[in-house]
């Protein structure tokens, strides 16, 4: 019989199309299960930071269409509740070496494997079945079919994880706050600058996205919130009470929320697994280890579908040895990241006036400082701390 080289991956956001092109170059048939009816757009920005980030985007030959989508965000002032510019935050510290916007890069990402990837919308897996000949996967609406292997690349909240892992509270770390990212119209006139306000325990930052538009973001405290994960209304009402009484653009900003066409809420958790495989299923990107803001997500989870893909192939299509050498590579890598999140707390939602005296104090004095190689110590040396390993295919 034929060895089954199909691998079925579930997401079809940042990890799973990456790890489709590199399976594809190593000739492995993948498919791609994406539970919304067509490839999402819109997001937060996310950034790439570092050699490792930069290489694989390199090796992929995306790197120029990254770059030419990039948000081109420049400095985030930093406000008080009235307006007043307190301190003023150089390009480099959200945005990295190229910041673009989640929905923009899943698109260049799904561009470059159509071609050689079977994507299947509107789809999800509800049934995963191990047996000699692989993986038996059933679905809410295709028939039944055979993998050699399965790969969860459905982010925080993982579909895979929880059908071959187990229920996700035993994998998810709650880190005691709550966000909220939607779109808007850029009506403060931005162009490509962002802004930030922060009270105890919330913060609230407004980024231009160019073309007249601009996303909004809203960090509170808010340890063991419980929210209905479909109820949207609830979770804006959540939202608007959490902001209430906030000065500065709140107000607008709320009201915005309540028109976005693309609100965001989650709280801000990580995802910690002792293995990221069982037998032939593995996971990859946040559904394996997810850090939050401030982890080098996105950069990490293209290294990580390069290493795995890498691996398997250089295994010759053995999973258990792949998924060996592919956890034992990536998981010092990202526990950096995931600390660096965890610090990041604190600048996400300060706890009392007194720690964002502190902050303001840290920022008026960046624009006296070499931030490009402050930053290359505080993070970029996270996202650049793995040796990567040179695949043939
Ligand atoms: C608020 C916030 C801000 C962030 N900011 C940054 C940042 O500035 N920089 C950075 O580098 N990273 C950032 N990150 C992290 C970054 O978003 C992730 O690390 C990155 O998107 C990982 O991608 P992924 O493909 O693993 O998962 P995701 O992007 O979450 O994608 C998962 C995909 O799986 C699909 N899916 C879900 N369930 C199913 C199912 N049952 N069947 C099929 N498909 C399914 C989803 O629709 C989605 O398309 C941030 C994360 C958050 C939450």
């Amino acid at each position: 019989m034929a060895e089954n080289r199909d691998i079925l991956i579930s997401g079809a956001s940042v990890a799973g199309p990456a790890l489709a092109y590199w399976l594809s170059r190593y000739g492995f048939h993948p498919t791609v299960v994406e539970r919304a009816p067509q490839l999402r757009g819109g997001g937060y920005a996310v950034d790439f930071r570092g050699a490792a980030h930069l290489s694989v985007l390199a090796k992929m030959g995306i790197l120029d269409a990254v770059k030419a989508r990039q948000t081109h965000l420049s400095a985030t002032t930093i406000v008080d509740q009235q307006g007043r510019p307190v301190a003023q935050m150089p390009a480099h510290v959200f945005a990295g070496d190229v910041e673009i916007l989640r929905g923009d890069l899943a698109e260049i990402l799904y561009e470059a494997t159509r071609g050689t990837t079977e994507y299947v919308f509107g789809d999800s897996i509800t049934r995963l079945e191990e047996g000699p000949e692989g993986v038996r996967a059933w679905f809410s609406r295709a028939q039944p079919r055979t993998f050699s292997m399965v790969i969860g690349a459905d982010g925080l909240h993982s579909n895979v994880r929880r059908l071959a892992f187990g229920e996700h509270d035993r994998f998810l770390e709650d880190l005691g706050l709550c966000v909220s990212i939607f779109s808007m119209p850029d009506s403060a006139g931005l162009d490509h600058a962002g802004l930030l306000c922060n009270v105890p325990g919330r913060t609230a930052g407004v980024f231009s996205t160019g073309d007249n538009q601009a996303i909004a973001q809203l960090y509170f405290a808010a340890p063991g919130v419980g929210y209905g994960h479909r109820d949207v209304a609830q979770q804006k009402q959540i939202v608007a009470e959490a902001f209430a009484g906030m000065g500065w653009r709140v107000p607008q900003l709320l009201a915005a929320m309540q028109q976005a066409p693309d609100f965001y809420f989650d709280t801000v958790s990580q995802v910690h697994l002792d293995s990221w495989s069982a037998g032939r299923v593995a996971l990859v990107g946040d559904a394996a280890c997810a850090a939050g803001p401030g982890g080098n997500g996105t950069g990490n989870a293209v290294v990580a579908a390069y290493v795995l893909a890498g691996e398997l192939a250089a295994a010759g299509g053995d999973h258990q040895t792949a998924f060996g050498r592919y956890q034992q590579l990536l998981r010092p890598y990202v526990a950096k990241g995931q600390k660096q999140a965890r610090g990041g707390r604190d600048f996400l939602a300060p706890p009392t006036q007194k720690k964002i005296a502190q902050l303001h104090r840290f920022y008026k004095m960046l624009p006296y400082l070499p931030v490009k190689h402050l930053m290359k110590y505080l993070t970029t040396r996270t996202a650049t701390g793995i040796k990567l390993p040179g695949y043939s295919g």
